[in-house]
């Protein structure tokens, strides 16, 4: 009787596990629109993005290894490759995941600036690039990126020549900037762009309009300034930052700019993972 009450049990339990992992597949299908997960990994920044053909781009790795949780959930679980990987700027808080992710799936593109630069994860992640002879783009505003199924990656900044530099600079004024386009939609990913970055793009005069603005450097004092929210005009902003991190992130003079143009704000220490859906239209 004991082991007929067994076998029930397991059976049942094949049953629950068989469903869990079905719905995940059904979950994650391509089902035509652009899905955002700007994902909970504390204080650093982490993008995953499913395109509508079920392309998947991941802009940073974060603080740790917890963005391979995030993208995992959001994957099927025969999936192995991500197609694009853009690292904003070799800050630890961007790139500590990067090497785990080149040696666990199949990375089609890396887009990063080249920047010199000694975080130790980095210079980990460009010898991978280098064994596994995995192609990189140098980010260039001159040549943007076709993603596929009517989704582009605009590359705004910086220039080409930021490849192999010692930089002087602030690193996070250094960082990729990116907007995210999809039929009529579009999102500004700005990795740690702090003001004289913002000041730089601006002098560019490119079209800055975006409907979600990824808020730069952790919603950061110094970063969000006046000027590129008149460019920008976002309908939604969002921050990446870590509960009680240690910096204030964000900062309560830039959620009063936010509210000062009315731009409502999600925060990823607020809510978890921000999710957003682009149809394109
Ligand atoms: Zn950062």
């Amino acid at each position: 009787m004991r082991q007929r009450r067994s076998l029930t049990t397991a059976i049942l339990l094949c049953l629950l596990i068989a469903t869990g992992a079905a719905y995940r597949e059904f979950r994650v299908r391509p089902d035509g629109f652009v899905h955002v997960a700007v994902l909970d990994v504390g204080q650093g920044d982490s993008i995953f993005i499913t395109g509508p053909q079920g392309q998947q781009i991941l802009i940073d790795g974060g603080p740790d290894l917890s963005t391979l949780t995030g993208i995992g959930t959001r994957m099927s679980l025969f999936d192995r490759s991500i197609d694009v990987l853009v690292l904003s700027h070799p800050h630890l808080d961007h790139v500590a995941s990067f090497p785990a992710i080149l040696k666990r799936y199949r990375v089609g593109t890396v887009i990063l600036t080249g920047v010199a630069a000694n975080a130790s994860p980095y210079r980990e992640m460009l010898q991978i690039l280098k064994d596994q002879q995995i192609p990189v783009l140098i980010a260039d505003p001159m040549k943007d990126v076709d993603l596929g199924g009517g989704m582009t990656l605009d590359i705004l900044w910086p220039p080409p020549e930021y490849a192999g530099m010692e930089t002087t600079k602030n690193p996070n004024d250094t960082s990729v900037i990116a907007m995210l386009r999809f039929g009529e939609d579009a999102m500004l990913l700005t990795g740690d762009m702090e003001e004289a970055e913002e000041q730089e793009l601006l002098a560019t005069g490119q079209d800055l309009h975006a409907d979600i603005l990824k808020a730069g450097h952790h919603g950061s004092k110094t970063s969000t300034s006046t000027g590129l929210l008149l460019a920008v005009g976002p309908d939604l902003a969002i921050i990446s930052a870590g509960l009680d991190n240690q910096y204030g992130h964000p900062h309560t003079q830039t959620l009063n700019r936010l509210a000062h143009f009315g731009v409502p704000v999600r925060v990823t220490a607020w809510e978890g993972t921000v999710e957003l859906v682009m149809d394109g239209l």
